[in-house]
């Protein structure tokens, strides 16, 4: 009786269709709701420092270039984020969202990891600013 029934579990084994998904060959849509890459709009931001200040894990950089010209950098760190979205309640303005569709993001090092949003131009000097502490300052965080 037993045999019989083993038998006819691994038959069924055999005809059924697998379960699992064939990820990454097969990607399906994640459901809107999911916490994914973090994105800031800059049309709106004022540079509170709000979201900064709130984040539990020091994930975020606002970098003021011109406060009163409303022009900053914005610096996200992928790796130390817990996709809380405590900074997308913080921020007043709705600069901040988070993509259900960006969530693939790991790496195999951590500098792709940082992401830096901006003017083209206040990015590229923010980042050589970075790369040379000594270099003139691009603006104060
Ligand atoms: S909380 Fe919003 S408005 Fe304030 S700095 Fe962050 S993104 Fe800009
Ligand atoms: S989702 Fe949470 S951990 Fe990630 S940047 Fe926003 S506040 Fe920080």
């Amino acid at each position: 009786m037993k045999l019989a029934g083993m038998w006819k579990d691994a038959i069924d084994g055999l005809v059924r269709k697998p379960v699992t998904e064939r990820y990454p060959f097969v990607r399906l849509d994640a459901p809107p709701r999911l916490r994914g890459q973090l994105h800031w709009d800059s049309t709106e931001c004022t540079g509170c420092q709000l979201c900064s200040k709130d984040c539990p894990a020091d994930a975020i950089e606002v970098i003021t270039i011109d406060k009163k010209a409303k022009q900053f950098v914005f610096r996200y760190h992928v790796d130390r984020c817990t996709f809380c979205a405590q900074c997308v309640v913080s921020c007043n303005k709705n600069c901040l969202s988070m993509s259900s569709d960006e969530w693939e993001l790991a790496g195999l090092s951590r500098g792709p990891m940082t992401l830096t949003f901006g003017d083209e131009e206040h990015v590229a000097a923010v980042l050589a600013q970075r790369a040379d502490p000594d270099a003139e300052p691009a603006g104060s965080e």
